[in-house]
């Protein structure tokens, strides 16, 4: 079988020779055993448009070894786009791509593991890391939050799975038809509905190097997460309208009662209702527009409507 590697790298200077030469020694190792063919099968990193010295040195591993694969961005599109196009090349030249971060922070052992459950049929094999042992108190705290907001939004994602898996040429296919401009792969390749397995490994700390997940970049894969995958957010826009509305009911028989009883100080009845009624007023007709733009964005998405896997036909 060939096998495809797709490996992201942005601002990786200091580990890229090694992991390269790890995953070149890994290549050999399962070449050897029989597991790939050598000659088909590729380390494609994708440059995401570094600014450091990564994209020469892809450049002469490139030139030392027929078998390593350069893809270089302009700019910075960021991690998921950088694994997408990973995808979108491998597609129709192998028979199964894995993708794994440059940092090689994922246990690459776990790659004859993948091999094994692509062996028995599945087309994807989501990598599961064993523990949060090597991350910090903040980076474990905020994947717990979203992983809980994703599941409350309705989104199946698979809990401490990264972008570390292997996906069957058929699943390349199959997830080059989908359109979107915002990526969040790990919400999407579910949707595919393929058959799939998981694989659990170890979290190494990184070898060289720091994080090139930076808080920002963090909250904007959670916030795309979110929002390009349930328009969830909007529903509770106007069912908080609502809510308001009843309250405000509420609020005008007390005032009106209070009124009765010549209790409250003039004026005072109509400001509070008028606060009260308006606002719920307004959340709803926000939440009605909310409708409509939430409509208009799942369609612009232009995602299939549905996905053949196989046809039973004579002509
Ligand atoms: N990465 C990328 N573009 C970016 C940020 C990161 O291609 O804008 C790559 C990075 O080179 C690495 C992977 O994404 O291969 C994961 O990044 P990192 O290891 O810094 O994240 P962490 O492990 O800290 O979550
Ligand atoms: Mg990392």
């Amino acid at each position: 079988m060939k096998l495809y590697l797709v490996v992201p790298c942005y601002n990786e200077e200091e580990c890229l020779e090694d992991s390269a030469r790890q995953l070149l020694d890994k290549m050999h190792v399962l070449a050897e055993a029989g597991r790939i063919d050598p000659d088909g099968s590729r380390i494609v990193f994708i440059d995401d448009g570094s600014r450091d010295r990564t994209g020469d040195i892809i450049r002469q591993l490139h030139a030392d070894h027929p078998e390593i694969t350069g893809i270089h961005f302009t700019a910075n599109f960021g991690h998921q786009c950088a694994v997408l196009a990973g995808y979108h090349f491998a597609r129709g030249k192998c028979d199964a791509c894995i993708s794994i971060d440059a940092d090689l922070q994922q246990d690459i052992e776990a790659i004859d593991r993948f091999l094994d459950e692509y062996g028995k049929g599945s087309d994807i094999v989501y990598g599961v890391r064993n523990s949060r042992s090597t991350d910090g108190f903040f980076k474990k705290l905020t994947s717990q939050i979203f992983y809980r907001m994703m599941r409350l939004m309705g989104t199946t994602i698979i809990p401490n799975h990264a972008d570390y898996r292997l996906l069957s040429d058929r699943a390349l296919g199959m997830l080059a038809e989908y359109g979107e401009g915002n990526v969040f792969l790990r919400g999407l390749i579910p949707t595919l509905g393929l058959p799939s397995s998981t694989v659990y490994f170890d979290v190494k700390e990184r070898t060289a190097g720091t994080s090139k997940y930076t808080l920002k970049k963090m909250l904007m894969l959670a916030a795309n997460g979110i929002t390009s995958f349930s328009i969830a957010p909007i529903h509770y826009v106007f069912f908080a309208g609502v809510f308001i509305l009843f309250v405000s009911l509420i609020v005008m028989i007390v005032t009106f009662v209070e009124w009765l009883q010549g209790k409250n100080v003039s004026g005072y009845t109509t400001v509070v209702l008028s606060i009260w009624a308006l606002g719920a007023l307004q959340l709803i007709a926000i939440g009605i527009v909310g409708e409509y733009i939430g409509k208009n964005y799942i369609e612009t998405k232009k995602r299939p409507r549905y996905i053949i896997g196989d046809v039973e036909h004579h002509d």
